[in-house]
């Protein structure tokens, strides 16, 4: 016979300490519940501080949580001007820090800590039993160790950063592509910080979200002090306008005006763009990258590359939550409440 289990007894698990971990805890303490946050990096916001030197383009207010707030300010805090752009460090550094920092919280974070399994006790996915009325289990990897520990609920807060999409068109990860993994940034890289990687070199970026276009802008201004970098842009967009946005009339100025840096940069001649291109393949060739695949539905390949930035997104890692029975939308993997707002099928016609 299980015993039973007391709810109250045990914690609420986040996975994650990111904004919306945290976020998370700060409302699980003004309804009083217990919590643990369980977190993979050395720091919370980890994911963010890969990304830190990129501006964000929506300002302060909307970017801190309400329940976070009052606590933050119940402790003497001040928020930054509502206004202002932080750049993803400062949005660690002047907000998920202290929150973390507040000792409710701090007393309940896990660093290092990795969700590596969730399981129900005793319940394998397939029974039914008594699932509902038994504790999950979370498999722990910290300090080498893999510890259980028990919750009464789990909130997946571990985001998308640490699972990026690979660059062909079709979402497939080839051997390849995994072999060339010294050669390819996945995201945002600084490039300021890592003049001696992209100076001088031709470098393929690959996406056509914000990402992307802070990359380009990065290795634009490289290219200015460095006249033999090389910059290709492959999008599968029909027309590069596309891209642009609403620039002056968008709702988020700092987003527009990327649009409108972009659009500059596109009209300068100064990157090679090729769209719409669907990429079928990527292959090492003698200390170089050859990627092949279809411009405007004629076999094309780009051969000669030395680094390569692949923006083309990122999606949830559910694959520690495969014992657990969860509802996923097919689409966009998310829960399916959340799905027709950020399906950019929909969004975008
Ligand atoms: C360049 C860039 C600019 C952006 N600008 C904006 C903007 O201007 N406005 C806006 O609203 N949004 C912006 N975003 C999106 C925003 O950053 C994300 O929506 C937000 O960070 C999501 O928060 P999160 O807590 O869900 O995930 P994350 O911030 O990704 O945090 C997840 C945390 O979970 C941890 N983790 C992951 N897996 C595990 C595991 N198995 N076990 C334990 N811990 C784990 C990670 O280490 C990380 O700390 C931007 C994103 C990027 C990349």
């Amino acid at each position: 016979m299980m015993g039973q289990f007391d709810k109250n007894a045990l914690p609420v698990a986040i996975i994650g300490g990111g904004p919306v971990g945290l976020a998370a805890a700060a409302h699980l303490i003004k309804k009083g519940e217990k919590f643990i946050v369980l977190e993979a990096g050395e720091s919370v916001g980890s994911s963010i501080l890969e990304w830190g030197h990129v501006q964000m383009f929506s300002p302060w207010q909307y970017n801190i949580d309400q329940a976070a707030k009052e606590l933050l300010e119940n402790a003497g805090w001040t928020s930054p001007d509502e206004e202002a752009l932080p750049t993803g460090r400062e949005l660690v550094e002047k907000y998920l820090l202290p929150l973390s920092n507040l000792p409710e919280i701090k007393e309940q974070i896990m660093l290092q800590a990795k969700v590596v399994r969730v399981a129900k006790k005793a319940h394998d996915k397939l029974k039914t039993g008594k699932r509902d009325t038994v504790p999950f289990q979370l498999y722990v990897e910290a300090n080498g160790d893999t510890t259980v520990i028990e919750a009464k609920a789990v909130i997946d807060s571990s985001g998308t950063w640490t699972n990026p999409n690979p660059m062909l068109s079709n979402g497939i990860w080839t051997n390849a592509e995994r072999q060339l993994h010294n050669e390819i940034h996945y995201g945002i890289p600084n490039v300021v910080q890592l003049e001696n990687r992209y100076q001088n070199k031709t470098t393929l970026v690959i996406g056509s979200g914000h990402s992307a276009i802070n990359a380009l802008l990065g290795l634009a201004t490289l290219q200015q002090k460095y006249s033999d970098t090389k910059i290709y842009w492959v999008l599968r967009k029909k027309q590069i306008h596309e891209v642009y946005g609403g620039q002056e009339n968008d709702g988020l100025a700092a987003r527009g005006e990327l649009g409108i840096r972009i659009q500059q940069l596109v009209e300068s001649g100064r990157i090679n763009i090729l769209t719409p291109f669907h990429i079928n393949g990527v292959y090492p060739t003698n200390d170089k990258i050859t990627v092949v695949g279809e411009l405007n539905g004629e076999e094309f390949t780009i051969g000669d590359i030395d680094e390569m930035v692949v923006s083309t997104g990122f999606r949830p890692d559910t694959s520690f939550l495969n014992e657990v029975r969860i509802n996923l939308d097919s689409t966009v993997e998310s829960i399916d409440t959340l799905a027709p707002l950020i399906d950019p099928n929909t969004l975008l016609g």
